[in-house]
């Protein structure tokens, strides 16, 4: 579909402001209020998961032919902000959940669609990407996951690590190697969706820093047997593109990510700074403190500016891998630069689990991390530079 029938099918910009609408009002009675006991006790909500239902989430950027709410990308990454400015982690669970979505949306079979994205629009089928294997991150196309064809079906032996929803999603696209000796690597990959079942368990849950309450997880297939039906797109050597493709709306959100958490570390310390006082004066008289409030706000702004460039970009349908990984790159070290600064403006009482700072300082370096590492973004930045512009 180009983007002028894309952007016809989509909700109005007065629906998406009543979306929004709808978002910041749950966020302030459902998501705020159980935050920090939910994330002390690395309790998974399973209550939000079933509002998330009833909001749609599960389906934000899935098409409304296929039962979804079909946003915008800007409309999404403003959604992911107002979430995340009060509890970043949430955003997780529906995030790669759609990120799954897109993959088949854009790449499956005309049968894959029909069949999957109506029940993953509803979260009756939810989960994630496992593209992460113990000794493969960055360097994807160094997987060991198989796939071997046998009849009818795949078999799949290997693992994935860190992979979110890992515990509490059932269905995963599953990143592997069809051929394992092809030269150039990536043309041996393939993207098939798994549902969990015989061969298909959850090894561990990870125990982690931050981004708390939600599972990350090792997946552990031994014999998994897939339908040759559920290959993305129906041929072998496409799921690097497939999977990597995904990527640009994944870094739009974890950018509109790091502009929430860097938003709400700066509301945080602007209250606090005004309550505290010291010397007879509230600390924000002091100029010190106004010195990190004016940087964290600039920062909070700037990143939100180019999250709103990004997503714009895409659409347009337009490729915006440079957009996407500005945004990225600037709103998650916007993020630990604010958490940092408003750890500081709260002295001694950052370092107490009674605030959302130690929190926020927490979470925010996975944005650093996640879709992506902040050095790739640098290295796929400087390409598109010179691609764009060649001397
Ligand atoms: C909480 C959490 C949730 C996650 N969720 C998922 C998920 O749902 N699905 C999934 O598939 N994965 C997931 N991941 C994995 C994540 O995508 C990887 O951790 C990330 O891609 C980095 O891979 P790595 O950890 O193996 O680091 P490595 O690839 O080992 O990199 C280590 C360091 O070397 C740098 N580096 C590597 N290669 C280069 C290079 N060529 N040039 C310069 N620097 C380089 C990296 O930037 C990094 O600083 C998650 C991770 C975390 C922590």
């Amino acid at each position: 579909m180009n983007a002028a029938a894309a952007e016809s099918l989509r909700p109005s910009d007065e629906e998406e402001a009543q979306i929004l609408d709808t978002i910041e009002r749950w966020v302030d009675k459902e998501v705020r209020p159980i935050a920090k006991k939910f994330d002390q006790a690395d309790e998974y909500p399973f209550d939000l998961v079933e509002q998330m239902k009833e909001l749609g989430l599960f389906g934000a950027t899935i098409s409304q032919e296929y039962g979804g709410l079909g946003l915008s990308a800007t409309c999404y990454a403003r959604l992911v902000s107002t979430i995340s400015a009060a509890w970043m982690a949430p955003t997780g669970i529906f995030n790669s959940h759609l990120i799954m979505a897109q993959a088949v949306e854009r790449h499956g079979t005309e049968e894959q669609k029909s069949d999957l994205l109506p029940r993953f629009a509803t979260g009756e089928l939810r989960g994630g990407i496992g593209l992460t294997e113990p000794g493969a991150g960055t360097d994807l196309q160094s997987i060991r996951t198989v796939a071997v064809r046998d009849g009818d079906h795949y078999v799949v032996n290997g693992t994935k690590t860190w992979i979110t929803n890992g515990v509490h999603g059932t269905c995963f696209a599953v990143l592997v190697k069809t051929d394992p000796d092809a030269e150039p690597r990536h043309r041996g990959m393939s993207l098939f969706i798994c549902e969990r079942g015989a061969g298909f368990t959850v090894g561990k849950k990870l125990k982690k820093l931050g981004y708390r309450s939600i599972d990350s997880a090792e997946l552990v297939f031994d014999g998994h047997r897939v339908p040759a039906a559920r290959l993305v797109g129906g041929e072998e050597g496409r799921g690097f593109q497939h999977a990597v493709g995904g990527l640009e709306l994944g870094r739009i959100n974890v950018a509109a990510r790091g502009v929430g958490l860097a938003t709400g570390a700066l509301q945080d310390a602007l209250r606090y700074a005004q309550q505290r006082q010291t010397f007879g004066r509230p600390i924000a008289q002091h100029q010190a403190i106004q010195l990190k409030l004016a940087d964290m706000a600039t920062r909070a702004e700037a990143a939100r500016l180019l999250v709103e460039q990004a997503a714009r970009k895409y659409d347009t349908g337009a490729r915006c891998d440079l957009e996407a990984g500005m945004a990225k790159l600037y709103a998650s070290e916007a993020a630990v630069s604010n958490s940092l600064d408003a750890m500081r403006i709260f002295g001694g009482y950052s370092y107490s689990v009674d605030y959302d700072v130690e929190r926020y300082y927490r979470d925010a370096p996975l944005m650093c991390i996640g879709e992506g590492t902040n050095e790739m973004q640098r290295i796929i930045i400087a390409r598109q530079l010179v691609q764009r512009h060649p001397a």
